[in-house]
């Protein structure tokens, strides 16, 4: 069977011709004895090649379906002996290659999914379990994760190495933030756990680390009494002054127990403002409509509230990715960016960059995200926000149309130009932004705690094999000559 073939899975790499060989080639490095499989059958790396973004596709040369964690342990002490990148993949929701590698090894998480240990304050996962499977073994024990996603079907994994934000975290930080500790395989293949107390290093690395330092194999979250309930207020607002005054207000107060605003294109060149808000409780006690919504300067004309049970909430995507699939604009480009923006420049950027911003270059079923985070939440050292007492996380989460290679490529280009004005007044990017990144750009993005991760990445990844997508360890590693794992030398 050729390397193309189906059944065919490689069994020796030589370095040389950085080719699969024969096992008994001299000088070749053998793949390890594994319980699951190695495989380069044409779909498998199609399939590692895409992700929801559909802008970049990276070709690996093998995908790893791990029989259990021994096979990535396996595999990335092969790849540290073969300079092959390694990139693990939760479940491919990044939109610009950042699960992917060309020419390495892509590890499938997927099948490392149990959920276990459900404690009334902590939950185990293993990190290619999805939030939703999280949150349903959880519920199941009456206690929720603090903070989920908007959307459940992205990894434990996937969302511990860029942060986690939602609706909770103006009141308990992201996801990184709830995370007590990590099991992890470090780019020598070796399995450690960390948590404050233990591997400190490793642990402060790993939390919105982008995958530099390790691969998480299971990571244990603190939970809270999930509640039965969650009623939802909608509230409209004209004017962008007064829906960030009420919103910053909001959280500041603590008010409600979800907060998460969008901004809506009501015709060309006028927008309108969307709150949309909600507390949590379980019955007999009812939330007080009036007090929760006392001063509150939105359209009183166009308000809607309503109440759904909890798990529906947090599953409140899900009829909008039924459409998409339906429509097939949930498998078009998505050129997203999430930035951060400070508290006082925020007013003024929004306003500047939706003054420009057409229907067309949203796309049809894009939307703008608007809402406050409390700064003094986040933890985790390599979470990167503005300084400022509150960061607004503004998303422009763009569709281009299919088979339209140039106007995603517009849509790139516009998120390279919303970054730029961003950056200049204090604000930073969310690394699951769809844009090239040079070297210089994750310099800045890192700032202060770029020195940290270098010395992290030299300890944990001394061959420079881990998560290859973001274009970090080329930048990491800048004087590495031997491809085999010898010493290398970074520059800072
Ligand atoms: C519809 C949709 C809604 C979203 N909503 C939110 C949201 O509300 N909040 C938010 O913060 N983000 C959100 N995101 C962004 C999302 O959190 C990130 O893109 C996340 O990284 C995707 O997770 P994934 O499991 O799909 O990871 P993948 O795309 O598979 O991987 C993402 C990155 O994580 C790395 N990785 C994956 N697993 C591991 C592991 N076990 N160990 C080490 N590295 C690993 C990969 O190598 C890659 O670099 C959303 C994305 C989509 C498409």
């Amino acid at each position: 069977m050729d390397q193309r073939g189906s059944l065919w899975q490689p069994v020796a790499f030589d370095l040389a011709t950085r080719r699969w060989v024969p096992r008994e080639s001299p000088g070749a490095v053998p793949v390890p004895e594994l319980e699951g499989a190695l495989v380069c059958d044409e779909s498998s790396l199609q399939w590692a090649a895409e992700d929801f973004g559909h802008v970049v596709h990276r070709r690996p040369r093998a995908v790893l379906r791990p029989g259990g964690v021994a096979d990535v342990a396996a595999i990335v002490a092969f790849a540290g002996e073969t300079g092959l990148g390694v990139a693990a993949r939760g479940a491919g929701h990044s939109t610009y290659g950042q699960a992917q590698t060309a020419g390495g090894i892509v590890i499938d998480m997927a099948g490392l999914d149990l959920v276990s240990d459900v404690r009334a304050d902590r939950v185990t996962a293993q990190a290619g379990a999805l939030w939703g499977e999280v949150l349903d073994a959880t519920l199941a024990r009456g206690c929720t994760p603090a903070v989920l996603t908007d959307y459940l079907d992205i990894s434990v994994g996937g969302t511990l190495t860029v942060g986690g934000v939602g609706g909770t975290s103006h009141c308990y930080g992201f996801q990184v933030d709830s995370v007590e500790e990590l099991r992890v395989i470090t780019g020598t293949g070796q399995l450690v756990t960390c948590s404050p107390e233990r591997n400190r290093r490793l642990f402060d690395a790993v939390r919105a680390g982008l995958g530099q330092c390790g691969i998480i194999i299971s990571a244990t979250v603190s939970v809270i009494p999930a509640p039965a309930r969650a009623r939802r207020y909608r509230l409209r607002y004209r004017d962008l002054a007064t829906f960030l005054a009420d919103q910053r207000q909001l959280v500041m107060q603590g008010r409600f127990d979800f907060l998460q605003s969008q901004t809506l294109l009501a015709a060309p060149g006028v927008w309108r403002y969307l709150l949309e808000a909600a507390t949590y409780y379980t019955p007999p006690v009812v939330p007080a409509d009036a007090a929760l919504l006392n001063g509150l300067g939105y359209d009183r004309t166009d308000e809607e509230i309503d109440d759904i049970s909890y798990r529906e909430f947090a599953h409140r995507m899900a009829p909008g990715e039924t459409a998409l699939r339906a429509s097939g604009e949930w498998l078009y480009p998505h050129p997203w960016i999430t930035v951060f923006l400070p508290s006082g420049a925020t007013a003024a950027l929004v306003s500047e960059i939706l003054t420009g911003l057409t229907a067309a270059e949203l796309g049809n079923s894009g939307l703008a995200l608007l809402y406050p985070v409390r700064a003094d939440r986040l933890r985790a050292p390599l979470t990167r926000v503005p300084d400022s007492e509150l960061v607004w996380l503004f998303a422009l989460l763009r569709t281009a149309s299919a088979d339209d290679p140039a106007g995603a490529a517009a849509m790139i280009e516009a998120n390279r130009v919303v970054r730029d004005r961003v950056l200049a007044r204090g604000g930073l990017t969310y690394p699951t932004t769809t844009l090239p990144m040079s070297p210089a750009d994750w310099r800045t993005h890192f700032g202060p705690h770029w020195r940290q991760l270098l010395i992290a990445k030299e300890e944990f990844d001394p061959h420079g094999i881990l998560a290859p997508g973001y274009g970090i360890v080329n930048t990491l590693l800048q004087n590495s000559t031997d491809r085999c794992g010898a010493q290398r030398t970074h520059t800072v």
